[in-house]
């Protein structure tokens, strides 16, 4: 009897250690759903010591975000992972939801990192793996095989917009979702030194099947852009080349073929990686080839993460040590660029290897038409146009005053873990302030909102009322890239683009003509040099002679009555 029970205890723990009951469906073509990968990080969580599974903040479809962290060390919060020098690798996936291979790769990952698979535990000698399972949770619960038309696979997968339909790859500024705003704050705390956002692509059809969006070196101090460029992205490119799935860098000229060249970007930071890379993280936008089968997407995007993870545990020193010096840089910096324009002078060759473009009349349309065929490869050196010039460029003050009835505004930086102080009293100050001379609306609203572009400014030095609990944001913070984009009004994607200063697009006071002519006689008596002006448009412009209404409204604008407030920016910047 009691071997029996020997037995018994022995096969208990033998069950224990055998790897967890989680079982994957992509080779025959199916993604998990929210609720399973939620489940079999969990069954991960429970079998191994290695991991945890956390909720992590809310989203917009009522369901929690969760995190799965991976620690050798059983190091799973951000303030003992930094305190013990390993360096974060954070894998983000389903911010599009229909395109899952991500989701469904992390889990396999997670499996192998954990179950000591050969070759795996060591990629976590000196690194700590944060993944977010599935990021646009209210997307991925919209499932449905007619969600991507251009996709190959798998059966049913999620949808693009989230509970609110906001496309959450443009959410990073604004944070309109519960989402963001969840995935931001986990960002400062764990401040990761690789981010990965995994995706699938659109776009022209070839041969290659991982495509990836890097960081610009241009978005970097020094020490980060020179390793991004002579280490990080000569190794993953050529790790990836020992692979099934060599890796190219992905196109933003969706209007060219492959023939015409590779054309690079840089991402602003209303995307995710965009948004990590002003913060001085190395960000990858895994593009995964939409045509290729589901299961090789699957795999293509597990070893593009892998590679990465090797990378980040090979040269976790020199990341350590690039990114305090960077974060100093960034820290001294006074000058920044605010929008890049493409130089297509210039550009390097990349050997690439495509299917030939084609036109034929189509016969439903009757038009022509671009396909790819695929049984007539060409290998040829193509131009990659990756080099940018600054278009508009600004020299930051020491200070951004937010007054604090801007409350949505602080509320971001905050959340991004941006350095404020208050101000202690109620307080006069001389900043310069902006005025918001022109720009330019998108006609019809971009995901939710009626995004400002083309925008110029006045600078004027002011006399400012300013209140006890201000909010001052002082440059010299590694976050400065982030706060200089965000703040001024011509970043690209700066607040005030995304509209959250649009009450001040339109006066608040005006005048009533009766009342105000004999105001107007005044101030025109008043001031001859004025009055001088005045005539003289009178008599030159037959349309204003033709309206007293227009007449008293150019005086009102010149009077102490016009409301300073009209098209100020809000936002003062101080020197002291
Ligand atoms: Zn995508």
């Amino acid at each position: 009897m009691r071997s029996n029970i020997t037995l018994l205890s022995l096969l208990l723990l033998v069950s224990q250690a055998l790897p967890a009951q989680v079982s994957l469906r992509y080779e025959q073509n199916q993604s998990l759903p929210w609720d399973e990968a939620i489940e079999a990080y969990s069954t991960l969580a429970e079998q191994y010591d290695e991991a945890r599974l956390r909720v992590a903040g809310t989203t917009d479809v009522g369901k929690p975000l969760h995190t799965f962290i991976i620690s050798r060390d059983r190091l799973f919060e951000p303030g003992q992972v930094h305190r013990a020098g390993k360096r974060v690798v954070f894998i983000n996936n389903g911010i599009h939801p229909g395109e899952s291979c991500g989701i469904d790769a992390s889990i396999e990952l997670a499996m192998k990192l954990l179950s000591g698979e050969p070759g795996y535990r060591e990629m976590l000698d000196h690194t700590v793996v944060v993944m977010v399972p599935v990021f646009n949770i209210g997307g991925a619960l919209n499932r449905s095989p007619f969600n991507r038309a251009n996709q190959n696979g798998p059966e049913e997968h999620g949808f693009r917009g989230n509970a609110r339909n906001l496309d959450l790859n443009r959410d990073f500024v604004k944070m309109d979702s519960r989402n963001a705003a969840s995935l931001v704050r986990l960002l400062t705390d764990w401040q990761p030194d690789l981010l990965l956002d995994t995706h699938s692509t659109n776009g022209a059809d070839i041969p290659y099947t991982v495509t990836l969006i890097s960081t610009h070196p241009l978005q970097l101090e020094k020490p980060q852009a020179r390793f991004l460029e002579e280490t990080l992205l000569p190794e993953v490119y050529g790790a990836m080349q020992e692979t099934p799935y060599p890796a190219i860098p992905y196109s933003h000229g969706y209007w060219s073929t492959p023939e015409e060249g590779i054309f690079g970007g840089i991402q602003y930071p209303r995307y995710l990686c965009g948004y990590a890379s002003f913060l001085n993280t190395f960000s990858f936008t895994v593009e995964i080839h939409m045509f290729k089968p589901y299961p090789d997407r699957v795999k293509a995007t597990r070893i593009t993460l892998e590679e990465m993870l090797k990378l980040a545990n090979r040269h976790h020193e020199e990341l350590a040590g690039i990114r305090e010096k960077s974060e100093q840089l960034r820290s001294e910096r006074k000058d920044f660029v605010l929008q890049w324009e493409m130089d297509t002078t210039r550009y390097d060759l990349w050997n690439y290897t495509g299917y030939r473009a084609k036109y034929r009349v189509s016969d439903l349309t009757g038009q022509r038409r671009l396909y790819y065929d695929r049984d007539d490869t060409w290998q040829e050196e193509v131009p990659y146009y990756n080099y940018f010039n600054p278009a508009i460029r600004v020299t930051a003050p020491e200070y951004y005053i937010v007054p604090q009835a801007w409350r949505h505004v602080i509320d971001r930086l905050e959340w991004s873990g941006i350095t404020m102080e208050h101000l202690p009293a109620d307080t006069v100050l001389e900043v310069e302030a902006y005025y918001l001379e022109e720009f330019e609306t998108t006609e019809r609203p971009y995901n939710g909102h009626y995004w400002h572009s083309g925008v110029q400014v006045r600078k004027e030095v002011q006399t400012v009322r300013l209140y006890e609990g201000d909010v001052m944001v002082p440059l010299d913070q590694p976050a400065s890239a982030l706060i200089v984009q965000m703040l001024e009004p011509q970043g690209y994607d700066s607040f005030f683009s995304w509209n959250f200063f649009d009450a001040v697009l339109s006066r608040k006071e005006y005048f009533s003509p009766y009342i105000f002519e004999s105001k107007a006689r005044q101030l025109l008596d008043a001031d001859p040099e004025m009055r001088e002006a005045f005539e003289q448009k009178k008599d030159e412009d037959e349309e204003f002679a033709s309206s007293g209404y227009t007449q008293l409204q150019w005086i009102y604008f010149r009077s102490p009555y016009s409301e300073k407030t009209y098209r100020r920016y809000p936002v003062y910047r101080l020197n002291r």
